[in-house]
């Protein structure tokens, strides 16, 4: 899950991480009394939405005076930022957050990850931060440090003077990094992060360490233990379609092709995806119905499905292993009579009970076309799909 950067710097704050002063807010009438709370003369206006790249799309901007805030409000709110991390259509601002302008001396990149190979979280950093680190990263890969932390250990100063090094940092800077390294890591083992990510770290004009930006994701099936990040969740900055199959426990991933797939078993999902291609068609999406193909879940499934208006085909693709092909087949009937579906479905069943199951779909009267060899069910499809 992800978090706007508003909350990640919440975070950030509760861990005694140096961030702005700031505020939050949602509609542009209230630009002027937050900047006349946050103080000063000069502020900086940030779009709030779950991708970065905003600084170079206009979703980042340094004001003066508070009508501009206004101004960036009532531009952006309701409206969708295209940045190079987005896709075409962009994600849509509903926040804005107002902060103290800091005055940079130098832009550094912090990160960290979870790594699998050590078993560590690794922290990446580079002196060299800002908007342009993907540009560091290919082509001056030896700027960047990477150094993975020992989760029960926690970050050691030795850690820390070695990570300082590569973003010469002088020894004042230094003194500051240790114990912000050690909270960035208590925040990410305590808060059951999969990725955090400051950039720019900036050196302040007045030579102090201070988190400008904030990129944070939790582990998703960590998020019962986290009540207090549970609530940050904003599902405006997800594909409604794939909000809607994790409330119900599927597995859906939205893609740009025109053949609607539902699979059971996520192996078979990404098999009849590449069955699909290698046929010369596009599927729309990735869908795991699970193990337990029941009607409720497949109408649900055929629901999300055709809710993506460019679907011109579904294909279903089902091992019965545990469950009957028989008792998927109607099922699969009773679903496509529950939700209305008005396109042609190809069905493949294998496995148990499979062939009373194509004869119980080939008598119903309903208009599938019931092919128990996936490569003709998938040629099939893809005829249906042109
Ligand atoms: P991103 O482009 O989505 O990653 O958004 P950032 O929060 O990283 O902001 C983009 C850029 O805006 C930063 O790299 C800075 O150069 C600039 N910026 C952001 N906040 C401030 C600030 O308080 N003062 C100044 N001078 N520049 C800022
Ligand atoms: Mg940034």
């Amino acid at each position: 899950m992800n978090l706007h950067e508003y909350q990640g710097k919440l975070l950030f704050a509760e861990y005694n991480l140096p961030v702005s002063k700031g505020k939050v807010i949602f509609d542009a009438k209230d630009a002027i009394d937050a900047c006349d709370e946050i103080g000063g003369d000069k502020w900086v206006v940030k779009a709030q939405v779950h991708a970065g790249g905003r600084g170079k799309s206009g979703g980042v901007q340094l004001i003066d005076n508070a009508e501009q805030a206004i101004e960036f409000a009532q531009k952006w709110l309701g409206n969708r930022l295209i940045t190079y991390q987005t896709d075409a259509v962009g994600q849509i601002v509903n926040s804005i957050l107002i902060e103290e302008c800091t005055d940079i001396a130098q832009e550094l990149y912090l990160s960290a990850v979870i790594d699998r190979d050590t078993q560590k979280i690794v922290f990446i950093g580079s002196s060299e931060g800002g908007v342009n680190i993907e540009e560091v990263a290919k082509n001056s890969p030896e700027k960047i440090i990477y150094e993975p932390i020992d989760p029960l250990c926690g970050a050691q100063g030795f850690q820390a003077r070695k990570i300082a090094k590569v973003l010469k940092l002088n020894n004042e800077q230094t003194k500051q990094f240790t114990p912000m390294l050690k909270n960035l890591m208590k925040l990410f083992i305590e808060k059951d992060l999969s990725l955090l990510e400051i950039n720019p770290l900036v050196i302040t004009s007045g030579g102090l360490l201070h988190c400008l930006d904030a990129k944070i994701n939790i582990d998703s099936n960590a998020i019962y233990r986290q009540p207090e990040i549970a609530e940050m969740h904003d599902p405006s900055q997800e594909d409604p379609r794939e909000y809607e199959a994790s409330k119900n426990d599927l597995s859906y991933v939205s893609l740009d092709g025109n053949i609607g797939c539902m699979v059971n078993g996520a192996g078979l999902a990404m098999g009849t995806m590449d069955t699909i291609k290698h046929f010369g068609g596009n599927p729309a999406n990735f869908l795991d119905v699970g193990g337990t193909a029941t009607q409720e879940r497949v109408a649900k499934a055929f629901k999300i499905i055709l809710d993506d208006k460019d679907v011109k085909v579904v294909l279903v693709n089902i091992f019965g292993g545990i469950v009957r092909c028989d008792l998927i087949a109607e099922g699969i009937i009773a679903a496509i009579n529950e939700v209305g579906v008005e396109i042609p479905v190809v069905v493949r069943l294998e496995g148990n009970n499979a062939d009373i199951g194509s004869d119980i779909l080939q008598n119903s009267g309903i208009e599938i076309k019931s092919i128990n060899n996936l490569a003709d069910a998938a040629k099939a499809a893809v005829e249906l799909s042109k």
